[in-house]
């Protein structure tokens, strides 16, 4: 595996292999790597020739300074992890100088107001931080293809958008949620839970589960009442928003109508740590 430090060892790397003419997949993270992340490269090595990953914690993707701060930071690590796995060709670990040559500031975007909803609402400048440094990342590692995960779901549907809207070569796969045994869903953010808050996080993916069961059986408005009460009476956890939305515009609704598909999106604090799941409805 090809350890990349700089715009300038990735370049020669990917044009000595794009002129092998070499299929290239690959898998933007901000690194403290887990399972979640190997199912990426999982999926990115059926169908590429070569799997590169990169590692880049994006500041400006953080609307809060302590939660940037306090981002897992494990380099060689995940180094070590990524080395074990076999999987991976090459990881690019730029500096902030190869993505942000003019300063750390993000491109404004307009993804056809997906970026208003969820995370967009309680995180501003969130998705202008991560279109960003995605759109950068393409242009430097020009792959094929590219594997998101469906955790964060408005994030996928996001990068979709920002590649038809501005015709960029490379085609978006999501990869299914890899969960703890639990059913918490697999994040970087799990290690700054103490092991009490880690059992308590669990309650997230069970409601969703729940909400899953009550789907066209009762009313929105009456699952919300049902969700909120979950949370009111479960300690150390608190819910920042529940929300059924529109799969493919993800606004909010609240009627399933007949022949549109819902998604059910969670984002709750556990102590200082914000987490977020969401499932699909069926
Ligand atoms: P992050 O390092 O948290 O920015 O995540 C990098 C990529 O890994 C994103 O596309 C995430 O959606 C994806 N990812 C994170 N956690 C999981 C998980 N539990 N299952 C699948 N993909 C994940």
């Amino acid at each position: 595996m090809e350890v990349l430090r700089s715009k300038n060892a990735l370049c020669a790397y990917i044009e000595r292999n794009r002129e092998m003419g070499k299929k290239i997949g690959f898998a933007p993270t901000m690194g403290a790597l887990h399972e979640g992340h190997l199912s990426l490269y999982e999926a990115a090595r059926k169908e590429n020739d070569l799997v590169i990953s990169s590692i880049f914690v994006n500041p400006t993707q953080f609307n809060n300074s302590a939660d940037l701060q306090k981002y897992p930071r494990t380099v060689e690590a995940d180094i070590k992890l990524l080395e074990s796995t076999g999987n991976i060709d090459a990881v690019y670990i730029p500096k902030e100088q190869d993505i942000y040559p003019n300063g750390l500031k993000s491109e404004k975007y307009d993804f056809d107001g997906l970026e208003n909803e969820m995370e967009g609402k309680f995180r501003p400048g969130h998705f202008d931080g991560v279109g960003t440094v995605v759109e950068e990342l393409f242009r430097q590692v020009q792959p094929d293809n590219a594997y998101f995960g469906e955790k964060d779901y408005q994030q996928l549907a996001i990068i979709k958008k920002m590649v038809e809207k501005k015709n960029l070569p490379v085609k978006i796969h999501g990869v299914p949620t890899l969960r703890e045994d639990s059913g918490l869903a697999r994040s970087s953010r799990n290690e700054r839970l103490t092991p009490e808050q880690r059992k308590t996080a669990k309650i997230i993916h069970e409601t969703l589960t729940q909400v899953n069961d009550w789907f066209r059986v009762v009313s929105i408005p009456e699952i919300k009442d049902r969700v909120n009460k979950i949370f009111e009476k479960t300690s150390g956890i608190v819910l920042e928003y529940f929300i059924i939305a529109d799969e493919e515009t993800l606004k909010e609704t609240d009627f399933f109508y007949k022949d549109r598909n819902y998604r059910a999106f969670i984002a709750a604090f556990a102590g200082e740590v914000r987490l977020i799941d969401n499932k699909h409805l069926d």
